[in-house]
Parts: structure tokens; sequence; C-alpha cells
């Protein structure tokens, strides 16, 4: 299918700084407010959010048959469920105007000074109501380091994991965006050499570098979503930290899985990049072998050559990049979690949220998560400053990033930064 806004000689009339995510090939969707504005969809361009609720009042969208109101709400989740053809036509219009031919608003600067929001002006909210989070464990590295570190090299894999995208079901009420602080989780643990458990602030508290889909349209209970009609539910994309307490995990783990070591914070970037936009940095994923069961046969390039970073910035510090791996990594592809997770008739909800699992690649500077960077603490991390880490401090950033490059066009997801606090 061929996308008009992907287009990559397509040029705006808006000014984007050298090295942006935010081209006009982008066009991510997020909900911002301003002092004087509450809270709204818009659409970054270089370092601009075009504000959509004062583009549609005046008229910008006329002839797409949107419902009223539609821009002029807190989470994007209306917006969504109008389906990914809809959708589509919307961005389609949003790079027409501002396309660099287009004069609509190129040569109305009243409408412009009106309609488009320089970022430091704007705090940017969770783009969505989240139903639902469900985290999988889809990259074959990190599963590997993983069974290797604490259960055994040869069997380092589940005898299910090639046959299945395992994953749990997290909590969505905690899943907040970018900048949001959060305190240090207390719990119980216990030493190996202790004879009773305690309860404090967790010891071991690691990051989790993962990107996640979000959902847009919901399959009845009772029914299924097939691998090939997955990308209809599939909106964009977001990077996802999902903060994880190693010490607490630990000694809670069995033989339910993740509660409350993983269930106090997870932070996603601000703006969705739509599926549609990362269609051209599409990349063909790792053989699967064994052959996988018929309801989770794939066919073509379905996973994304997506840059991610990893920095740790402590307090008073320079930030250091601790981790450089990319969405291409994973095992399962995105078409195979919809397929399984629907395969049982589970119903999608819109806004659902979809965590790939820590995205760890082959080499150790690839590694997604503090416990396999420094291999559960044996090899610490040096900083710029001096200091070492083995997991993560209090008053420590963890600022995650990514970007795709392909045809002189680089599309991004902009940041994912949030801030330890001391336990409460
Ligand atoms: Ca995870």
């Amino acid at each position: 299918m061929k996308i008009k806004a992907n287009d990559p000689k397509l040029s705006t009339w808006v000014e984007i700084p050298e090295n942006s995510d935010f081209p006009i090939q982008n066009l991510p969707f997020g909900i911002f407010k301003t002092d004087y504005l509450a809270p709204g969809a818009g659409v970054r361009i270089g370092d601009l959010v075009l504000d959509l609720t004062y583009m549609y009042e005046n008229g910008y969208f006329d002839g797409l048959e949107l419902p009223a109101g539609i821009f002029n709400q807190a989470y994007l989740n209306d917006f969504m469920a109008l389906g990914k053809a809809k959708t589509r036509e919307v961005r389609n219009r949003i790079s027409e105007l501002l396309s660099a031919e287009n004069d609509e608003l190129r040569d109305n600067f009243a409408v412009r000074e009106l309609s488009m929001i320089p970022m430091d002006e704007v705090e940017m909210l969770i783009p969505v109501r989240v139903p639902n989070y469900t985290d999988f464990y889809s990259s074959e590295d990190h599963a590997r380091n993983v069974g290797t570190m604490f259960r055994d090299p040869k069997n380092a894999l589940m005898p299910n994991w090639k046959h299945l995208p395992v994953a749990y079901h997290g909590r969505a009420s905690s899943i907040v965006v970018s900048g949001t602080d959060f305190h240090r989780p207390k719990g119980q643990t216990k030493a190996d050499d202790a004879e009773m458990p305690s309860f404090g602030p967790c010891r071991l508290l690691d990051f989790e570098l993962e990107m996640a889909f979000i959902t847009c349209k919901e399959n009845p209970m009772g029914t299924s979503v097939s691998a090939k009609e997955a990308a209809d539910y599939i909106f964009g994309f977001v990077i996802l930290n999902d903060w994880s307490a190693r010490d607490i995990q630990k000694w809670e783990y069995v033989p339910l899985g993740p509660f409350l070591a993983k269930n106090f914070a997870s932070h996603i970037s601000p703006w969705i990049v739509t599926m549609d936009a990362l269609e051209p940095f599409k990349v063909a994923g790792p053989k699967q072998n064994p052959a996988v069961l018929p309801y989770l046969k794939t066919e073509g390039s379905l996973h994304y050559d997506v840059k991610l970073e990893v920095q740790i910035k402590p307090e008073k510090a320079e930030p250091t990049v601790v981790s450089n791996s990319n969405f291409k990594y994973m095992y399962w592809n995105v078409n195979q979690q919809v397929a399984h997770h629907t395969s049982n008739g589970c119903n999608l909800q819109v806004g659902d949220l979809y965590g790939s699992g820590t995205i760890s690649g082959p080499k150790p500077e690839e590694f997604g998560s503090m416990l396999e960077i420094t291999w559960r603490g044996e090899k610490p991390v040096k900083m710029k400053d001096g200091s070492e880490r083995k997991f993560i401090q209090d008053g420590d950033t963890v600022i995650m990033s990514g970007h795709a490059v392909k045809d002189g066009v680089r599309i991004g997801f902009g940041e994912v930064l949030a801030k330890v606090l001391p336990a409460n």
C-alpha cells in the first residue's frame, strides 16, 4: 500500500532542525495542553505542535466527515477508533497542509500563529486512556540472557518459547507519560542466605527497554483476529520503559509471574508514531525455527528497523549511554502477537498497550536492561562522572529514545524519560 504522507520526496515549509525525529514524513499524534489551552490532540512537526482542535474548528478538515469535538479531548481513543482508513486520511490531509507547495497555512500567518505552538510552551500528557496492558517477552536474546542467568545456559529458553509469544497481563493504572517522576518502590524481598523475608525499598531497580503498540479496534469477545488482519487493529507505536524491581521479582514471581515488581510505574513516550509512518522501515525478522503453528504463520517483512538508545543521567551529571539496541531484534512480530492474544477469543480494546518485552540484541552493548548489561551486577557500568551503576539509583533519570532512517528520511519517537525519587 502506498501512503501519500510517507513520500521521502515531500518537503515542508516548516523549519525542521537537523536530525529531528519529526519531519513531514512522521506526523505522530499526541495530547498536549498549554497555560491557556485545555488538553487536546496535536501533531508534531519539527519543534512545533499543530493544534488539531483549532484546525478542525477553522474548517481545515472539512470534507473528512470527522465527528464534532473529535480532537477536543483528553485522550486519542475516540480518534483512533475511527479506524485506520479514516485516521490515515487525516494524516494525509495534515501532510498536505504542511507540504512546501501548499499555501493554505503557509501563507496565513494569523492562523499559523494560533495553530502552531512551540514545544517548549506545551506540556505533553498521556496520549491514550489505557484500558489493558499486556507485556510480551518476544526478544530471544533477552529471554536467553535471563534464562542463562537464572536457570541453565543449556536450557535458557523454556520449551514453549519458540512456539508462542509468551506474555503476561500487566497493570494499566500506573502507565504514565514521559517526564513523570516516581518513587522507588518498596516491597518484600528475601536474600538467598536470609531465613525470613524482609520489607523495604527495592535495592535492584531496573529499566526495561521496550516498544509498545496501541490498538484502535475492538474484536468482539469470542472472536479471533488473524495475523493478516492484525494491522487493522494497530494504530501506532511508542517507546516503553517497563520499570522492574529485580529483588522483589525474584522472591514473588513463582508460580504466577510478575506482580508488584512490575506494576508500580511504566513510562511511555508522548507521541504515537503511526504504524503507517513506520511502513517504509519494515524489515524481515529472524527465520523462525521450528515452524510455527498455522495461526501464527506470517509472510513478508513485519519487523521494524528502529534504533534504540538508553542513557542514564545521574542527578547532577552528564548522561551516559548504556545501551544501543534495535526493535528489529524481536523474534515474534506484532501480527503474531495480536493473532496469539486473540486466538482464544480474548477481546482487544481501543487504547490497549502491548509491550514487546525487553529488547536486547546479540551484543552486550545491545542489552536492554541493567540486569543483562551488568550481568546481575557482576560487571558495573562506568558513568561519565566516574561513578558506577549496577542498577538504578535515586536521583537517576533514565532516558530512552528511538528513530528509524531510510532514503534520507529520519523519523523517531523523541524521548521517554523518568527520574527516580527516593522511596516514600
Ligand atoms: Ca517487560
